[in-house]
């Protein structure tokens, strides 16, 4: 049994709106057509391929189509799919018993529903990958009002590969009418077409979210993530007689922050945003300080305790901001020390931690001198599906 196999290519995306056919776009790094052609070269039961390209493609075809380890016919395409289908069907005919064609836009198809599709097209003739429709499908009038509720579990919806045996193929494209698959011609022509499942992740580009979801699935991305932010507030007074550490860096200076722990009004901060973040309480609830486990502790390593917390749920940081509101204890020129220790207690790069000096113009007790306060916002992610 030879099985010839048509890749629908020769369409220019008018719904899709980027400048080059979307089926020649890099999917996660492989062209949209060559990803759909490869599932075809690889299916054992799959002879030889035939491509049908833009005109202007045509004569140039990509290098992944003349290199391929299976005879690959490439045609020019023509005004409408049926068009550059039949022009396929012309340059396949000779050879083939069974015809499958799959459209270029659905390069997720999987092995398992190409064999399908064609065992039972050499069963029973003709053969579509389906999916039963899940929504209860309305008919509706051309002012959007409902004229009719179908039987949903009468209800299938048609991907690609469709495959023919060569004869029921050639009955249907003879009727030439203006359809969008070639079952439906091959309905018109009187022959029997038998459903198949297909798959739900053989989903058709069509649209700049249908790539982006084509993407994440071969990317092995999530679908669908959750962003939550979370605020951190923290002010020490400024006392003689103790060291200022802030974000585990110390910085030279007259005075330090007073406080139960390193009194680190960064760590602080940047704790109670990140727990705020995922709805985790504060840093008074984890680590009170009439406990005496967290006297004199390394801030550094409650935010590491803290953030462990939240990823325990799921949770992973996306970025960090803080604001250092201290009149003259010079924060910029330690910024970078301090995002080093933030990043490495968040298990995270530098370049998600910004840690920012400001003055108080001399206003309130920090423009005073008389404290340091802090302010810290945490964007967390979490995936969803
Ligand atoms: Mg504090």
């Amino acid at each position: 049994m030879h099985v010839s196999a048509i890749i629908a290519a020769a369409g220019r995306g008018t719904r899709f709106g980027s400048g080059a056919p979307k089926q020649l776009l890099a999917l996660a790094g492989r062209p949209v057509l060559q990803r759909s052609v490869d599932a075809f070269v690889r299916c054992d039961l799959v002879s030889s391929l035939v491509v049908a390209l833009p005109v202007e493609l045509a004569s140039d075809p990509p290098r992944y189509l003349r290199d391929a380890a299976k005879p690959i016919l490439v045609v020019a395409g023509g005004e409408r799919r049926q068009d550059s289908v039949a022009r396929a069907f012309a340059a396949a005919q000779d050879r083939a018993d069974i015809v499958a064609i799959h459209d270029a836009a659905r390069p997720l198809v999987t092995d398992a529903v190409i064999r399908r599709t064609i065992e039972a097209a050499a069963t029973h003739g003709a053969a579509v990958a389906a999916i039963r429709a899940r929504d209860t499908v309305k008919r509706s009038d051309a002012n959007g009002g409902i004229v009719e509720t179908l039987r949903r579990d009468e209800i299938y919806l048609a991907q690609t590969p469709q495959a023919f045996r060569l004869a029921v193929l050639r009955d249907a494209l003879a009727l030439a009418d203006d359809v969008t698959d070639e079952a439906s011609l091959a309905e018109r022509a009187g022959h029997h077409v038998r459903l198949v499942d297909g798959d739900p992740w053989n989903l058709k580009i069509t649209t700049p979210q249908d790539f982006e979801m084509a993407e994440r699935l071969v990317a092995g991305r999530p679908l669908s993530t959750a962003l939550r932010i979370g605020n951190g507030y923290d002010l020490h007074r400024l006392v003689a007689g103790r060291p200022l550490v802030l974000g585990g860096t110390r910085i030279p200076f007259e005075k330090g922050l007073q406080g139960h722990s390193d009194a680190d009004a960064v760590c602080h901060a940047v704790t109670d945003a990140v727990l705020g973040a995922a709805g985790a309480g504060d840093i008074g609830r984890h680590f009170p300080d009439t406990d005496d486990a967290w006297k004199d502790a390394n801030s550094l390593e409650l935010l590491r305790r803290a953030y462990d917390h939240v990823r325990a749920d799921g949770y992973a940081l996306v970025n960090v901001d803080v604001v250092v509101i201290a009149q003259q204890a010079k924060v910029a020129p330690h910024a970078d020390s301090m995002r080093r220790n933030l990043a490495s207690a968040l298990s995270c790069d530098m370049s998600q931690v910004s840690v920012k000096g400001k003055t108080n113009e001399g206003v309130d007790s920090m423009g005073a001198g008389e404290s340091i306060a802090v302010h810290a916002v945490a964007l967390l992610q979490r995936d969803l599906v």
